[in-house]
């Protein structure tokens, strides 16, 4: 029987597990009941499975030859958004929600574990199954790495459902797809005083206000028009009385590209214009500036791979723009080759058309057979390349 006969026939039962999953979304690093759920099911399965990086679990399906050895991820994390869809499944934990889909993606790798199972004798290798913790907080990946989850492994593939893209599509495109995610904080010191009297004081207000301003021309006069970057100053907090002048400000943002050296370039740029505006005002400032999430760049020989699998799955490729949020299966891609494949779970006819993180985020579960589908015909095809 063919992967997509099989994943047929487990269909409702990765929609019944992702409405399970939905119901109590949990933190991310508290993941306890979604990976005792898991494990559940991996018993049932009778697929050998270890827990590592404290809420993670990798299992491994082992097939009849030996050969190399490909990772397939899931992320299973829920967000603190307070879920406002009436569905019968809604979540249980209040103030949290799977609003990001990661419950398809346990779901649909439970699934995949299912079509697996059952054909071990077409395996020509190993198929190590990665259940992912707090990927929302951009810790998981790393955590899990360190743990060894990507020991021994020739090739990594994830899947993320995706809100943009209509149901029955599939983004498999090589290349850089998602953004660099990075932070800093600038703080900035002045001197207080009597807000008549700003001379006697160093004003912290307008040398923080001056700095956010100043870190614009980053984007639209340092870099290339041609190399799309964001440089975002979520937050401002400096003073807190109208007549005093204030002494500390704090800056924090964010900083988002797709190209290596353009994310090189960044602490320097914000360093110099943070502690040289702040000089220009008779201030001082110092940036923390931090690496967080890496480039989400598709491997091209990964993605004709993935591309020969949707054919066999019968599902359509479609090629998007690129997409300036992070995705922390970035980790896994820079020490193995890989793809993350974006299924389209879009339809508007069934309320599935707010985007990711949306307090009404839901997902045409149709679509669900696809990703399950894809999981395990891309290790299949990975395996015989
Ligand atoms: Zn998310
Ligand atoms: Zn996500």
């Amino acid at each position: 029987m063919s992967v997509s006969g099989i994943s047929n026939k487990y269909k409702q039962n990765v929609i019944n597990l992702r409405r399970e999953f939905h119901k109590y979304p949990e933190a991310s690093l508290h993941e306890y009941k979604t990976i005792s759920k898991i494990g559940e099911e991996l018993d049932k399965l009778l697929i050998p499975y270890k827990r590592i990086a404290d809420t993670g679990i990798i299992a491994e399906i082992k097939g009849n030859t030996p050969g190399k050895t490909v990772a397939l991820r899931a992320d299973i994390d829920a967000l603190p958004v307070k879920e406002l869809t009436e569905c019968e499944y809604k979540s249980e934990n209040d103030g949290f929600m799977h609003a990001c889909g990661h419950d398809c993606h346990i779901s649909m790798l439970l699934g995949t574990a299912m079509i697996l199972s059952e054909m071990k004798n077409e395996l020509n290798g190993t198929v190590k199954l990665i259940f992912q913790p707090a990927e929302e907080i951009t810790l998981g990946a790393k955590k899990m790495i360190k743990a060894g989850a990507l020991d021994g492994v020739d090739g990594v593939f994830g899947i993320h459902v995706w809100s943009d893209i209509e149901h029955g599509f599939v983004c498999i495109q090589e290349g850089p797809l998602m953004a660099s995610s990075d932070f800093f904080t600038i703080n900035v010191h002045g001197k207080g005083g009597h807000g008549s009297a700003p001379h006697q004081g160093v004003d912290a207000v307008i040398s923080s206000s001056a700095i956010v301003m100043n870190l614009q021309s980053i984007v639209s006069r340092e870099l290339s028009p041609l190399e799309p970057a964001v440089v975002s100053v979520g937050s401002l907090n400096v003073g807190s009385s109208f007549n005093v002048i204030a002494s500390e400000g704090t800056i924090c943002g964010t900083t988002r590209c797709f190209n290596p050296d353009v994310r090189n370039k960044f602490p320097e740029m914000i360093k110099r214009i943070a502690i040289d505006t702040a000089s220009a005002y008779r201030s001082t400032a110092e940036v923390e500036y931090n690496f967080s999430t890496p480039i989400v760049i598709n491997d091209a020989n990964c993605s004709k791979i993935a591309q020969k699998s949707l054919d066999k799955i019968g599902a359509k490729s479609i090629t998007i723009e690129k997409i300036t949020a992070g995705e922390d299966f970035a980790e896994y891609l820079n020490r193995a080759p890989g793809i993350i494949a974006l299924v389209g779970v879009r339809n508007e006819a069934k309320g599935a058309c707010y985007p990711q993180h949306h307090p009404m985020y839901t997902v045409d579960e149709d679509a669900l057979e696809i990703g399950t589908a894809l999981y395990a015909q891309y290790a299949l095809d990975f395996l015989n390349s």
